[in-house]
């Protein structure tokens, strides 16, 4: 199974992509951990990655490829990627089968700001609190291994502002793109839905 994860930052796409690799046996490629997690970035691209701008559209189809090409068979999620029209082509382009298929993440901005400037995030293995709607058992702890949580550097509001900005300019397009190929379902993931309730919805259009 090969799969699209597309949602403005804060739709739940990351912690819902974790769900569904881990049910389905599938390589989770989250191209923003592709990012923090690369040492070898040029101060340049710390600061793009820092303030909510896009990385170039190149330099993240290697960085996509290379991670794709180790996946060896196996099935794979990519979550926050593409994010510009020139990224769904580039991957169109690189595919060689084309059963991909995109979920759609869908979510009124209102809820959007305040998930992500009050999300904690572990440093060490990637799980993802936030302050009131899901806070650690131990204040400013990881409830999994322990580790002080941290606020991403871009979770803070006036990135996040630029994040939202940039979503709704460069990855809109994108959603338009594959609705008019007829490849992507729409996932209602409002305040109104738990993460059990929106990963049960995920699983019907899987299991379909
Ligand atoms: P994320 O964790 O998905 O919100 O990504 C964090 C940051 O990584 C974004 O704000 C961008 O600066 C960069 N980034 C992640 N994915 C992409 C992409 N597909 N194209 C360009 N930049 C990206």
């Amino acid at each position: 199974m090969h799969l699209i994860l597309i949602g403005p930052p804060g739709s739940g796409k990351g912690t819902q992509a974790k769900k569904i690799a881990k049910e389905y046996h599938l390589e989770h490629i989250s191209t923003g951990d592709l990012l923090r997690n690369n040492p070898n970035l040029s101060p340049e691209q710390k600061e793009i990655l820092n303030s909510g701008k896009l990385i170039p559209d190149m330099m993240m189809l290697d960085i996509v490829k290379q991670r794709l090409s180790r996946c060896k068979g196996k099935g794979w999620i990519l979550d926050g990627y593409p994010r510009t029209l020139a990224q769904a082509h580039l991957l169109e382009d690189s595919l060689e089968d084309g059963s991909t298929k995109v979920l759609y993440f869908s979510i009124n901005s209102d809820q959007l700001l305040d998930r992500i400037t009050g999300r904690l995030t572990c440093p060490a293995c990637g799980s993802v609190f936030h302050a009131t709607s899901k806070p650690p058992q131990k204040k400013g702890i990881c409830d999994n291994c322990k580790e002080p949580l941290i606020q991403r550097k871009d979770d803070h509001e006036e990135v996040v502002k630029k994040r939202l900005d940039t979503y709704f300019t460069y990855t809109e397009p994108v959603i338009k793109h594959y609705k008019d190929k007829k490849i992507m379902a729409n996932i209602e993931c409002g305040n109104d839905f738990t993460i059990d309730q929106i990963f049960k919805s995920i699983e019907k259009i899987l299991n379909k």
